[in-house]
């Protein structure tokens, strides 16, 4: 019998990998074989960790690069300007941006007029909602209102549920009820492993916010 070199175990390593990854292709090509439905899709991001926000203005970057038409609207106001807030509104026309403005922050808390706020809100997103001109819409934050009841969670899944066939929406936040679970096509969970702030470091511009 001749000798296993070290060469012979590379060899047979790269085989191993050759074999998985063929193995992979064919079930990826079969699953992209069997979507054959067209249509906007309806997105959750939920969950305690870091990345909900950020992941939904990555897609808003992606449908940039198509020129799509989007609307974005913030259902909380950060105690600072947000670099994407700063970005939308100074660069990029064909992005409606509109943010719950002086109403629900972590600070105020006045019940009254946080619903007055969320329902003016959710009035500038129902049309949005109707127009099949957005190819893409941004509920940053909504699920809080649905958690304090500021907006009628049937309403707003039923709205989103008739929304225009080619219009995908994206809609952020911990929580995030089980009926909002149901009705979303993908949902996402970004699960906390650490985070910087926990160890001290303040939150970072351009990073953070
Ligand atoms: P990001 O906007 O960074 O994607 P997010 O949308 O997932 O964050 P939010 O709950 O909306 O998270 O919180 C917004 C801010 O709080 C961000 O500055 C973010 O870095 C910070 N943050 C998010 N998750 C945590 C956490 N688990 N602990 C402390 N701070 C957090
Ligand atoms: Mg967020």
């Amino acid at each position: 019998m001749s000798e296993q070199t070290p060469e012979d175990g590379q060899e047979r390593k790269q085989e191993k990998h050759k074999k998985a990854m063929e193995k992979q292709k064919t079930k990826v090509d079969a699953n992209i074989e069997a979507a054959s439905i067209e249509r906007g899709v309806s997105i959750l991001l939920t969950g305690n960790g870091k990345g909900k926000s950020s992941s939904a203005f990555g897609m808003i970057m992606r449908a940039l690069g198509y020129g799509h038409k989007i609307g974005v609207v913030q259902f909380i106001k950060g105690q600072q300007l947000s670099g994407e807030e700063l970005y939308l509104q100074q660069q990029c026309p064909q992005v409606d941006f509109y943010q719950m403005g002086t109403g629900f922050t972590w600070d105020t808390q006045d019940r009254e007029s946080d619903i007055r706020a969320a329902q003016t809100t959710w009035a500038f997103v129902e049309p949005m909602l109707g127009n099949p001109e957005y190819q893409l819409i941004v509920l940053d934050e909504l699920t809080y209102m649905l958690a304090y009841g500021y907006l009628d969670e049937a309403d707003v899944i039923d709205t989103i549920k008739r929304r225009p066939i080619e219009q995908s929406v994206v809609i952020t936040g911990r929580g995030g009820g089980s009926a909002l679970r149901e009705a979303m096509d993908t949902v996402s969970e970004v699960k906390e492993i650490k985070h910087a702030f926990k160890q001290g470091i303040k939150a970072r511009q351009g990073v953070d916010y």
